[in-house]
């Protein structure tokens, strides 16, 4: 017979690490949600072969103070949510506690850190979820974090590594994701040691124009439509593309909710009906929303990588989004050129 027994931590990591992070994007999006949660206003994204070799992610945000890093590679450890009722009203994008221990059971990493107002930086190397113990360094205010040989003690996972090319194209994407919610923030990406994308920082979070332009184009904006509109607590706003505009892939579709890119099916099913009768059957649209809603009405914890969300009234935000684009599409609709007519 076999007996239970409790797992190694370093296992427990791996297995966490299984569901959260799935390529070096994975790795990306949780280092550098971090970073915003850290409330960081210059984040600098470096990459080597794909993301294979190394992904290194350093912010100007509020660092951790040289006890806590030992906590900040632990298991269920975090200093976003205390409690049931935080949870309920998840403000930030983190609060699972498993990503650091997650990516440094999987990969040779090291975490750099000096916290505000501390004299002195810290850094702690863990090699396949072993750490080793705290040493001082240099650095200034902020957290860097350096993730070398993803997977390399995961033979199986590191085989499905897609081409560097491809990975890097993941990575790019993420950061344009993410870069698109947050305007404020500085954003600098470079693959191999090229500049691929800078990002200068808007006045605010609401100023998405420049930012849309940045990442998707001038092109993107002309040929899209603003939205903006609230009711009952629901605030969307963002740009819905032009059904002239509409593209061969589903390449540029973008929906947050309050500031976290999520595919969900509730979402992409309203915008889909929104769009029925302007789009030609397999063509698809291009936008950029932004849904705001009361934290306590979406539950953000349905997923460990945290794309999907659950709408505690799932009916309204369906029809208020599916009204908002309509009413939004309504314009171009009665304005579109009839063929046949001139
Ligand atoms: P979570 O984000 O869910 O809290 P993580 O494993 O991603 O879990 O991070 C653990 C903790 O480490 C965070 O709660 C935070 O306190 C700290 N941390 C991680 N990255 C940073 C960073 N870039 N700047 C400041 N603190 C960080
Ligand atoms: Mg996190």
């Amino acid at each position: 017979m076999s007996r239970i027994h409790s797992l190694p931590t370093e296992l427990v990591n791996q297995i966490a690490a299984g569901e959260v992070i799935e390529r070096p994007a994975s790795v990306v999006k949780e280092l550098v949600e971090n970073s915003l949660d850290a409330g960081a206003r210059r984040i600098e994204i470096d990459i080597e072969q794909g993301g294979a070799r190394l992904i290194r992610v350093r912010d100007d945000g509020g660092g951790i103070v040289a006890e806590d890093l030992p906590l900040a590679i632990a298991a269920h450890a975090t200093s976003k949510i205390a409690s049931f009722d935080d949870l309920e009203h998840v403000g930030t994008l983190g609060f699972r506690g498993e990503a650091l221990p997650s990516i440094a059971s999987v990969s040779r990493f090291a975490l750099t850190s000096r916290a505000r107002e501390a004299d002195a930086a810290w850094r702690i190397e863990v090699d396949g979820g072993k750490p080793r113990a705290r040493v001082p360094a240099q650095h200034p205010q902020g957290t860097n974090v350096e993730v070398r040989d993803l997977f390399y003690n995961l033979p199986a996972r590191r085989k499905f590594l897609r081409a560097e090319r491809t990975e890097f194209g993941h990575i790019d994407e993420l950061v344009k994701s993410i870069a698109l919610a947050r305007t404020s923030a500085e954003f600098r990406l470079s693959h191999n040691g090229k500049p691929v994308r800078l990002l200068k920082p808007a006045r605010d979070d609401s100023d998405h124009a420049q930012r849309v332009a940045d990442v998707l184009g001038e092109e993107f904006l002309a040929s899209s439509l603003r939205v903006e509109h609230a009711a009952a607590g629901l605030r969307l706003s963002g740009w819905v593309g032009l059904p002239t505009a509409s593209r061969a892939q589903a390449d540029q579709q973008y929906f947050h909710v309050n500031g976290r890119l999520v595919r969900d099916r509730l979402v992409a099913h309203a915008v889909r009906q929104a769009y029925a009768d302007v789009l030609f059957h397999g063509r698809h649209s291009a936008f950029v929303l932004f849904l705001e809603l009361d934290p306590a009405l979406v539950d953000v914890n349905v997923h460990p990588a945290k794309h999907e969300v659950r709408f505690r009234e799932g009916r309204l935000v369906h029809d208020f989004l599916y009204r908002t684009l309509d009413d939004a599409l309504s314009g171009a609709r009665a304005g579109a050129p009839r063929q046949g007519l001139s």
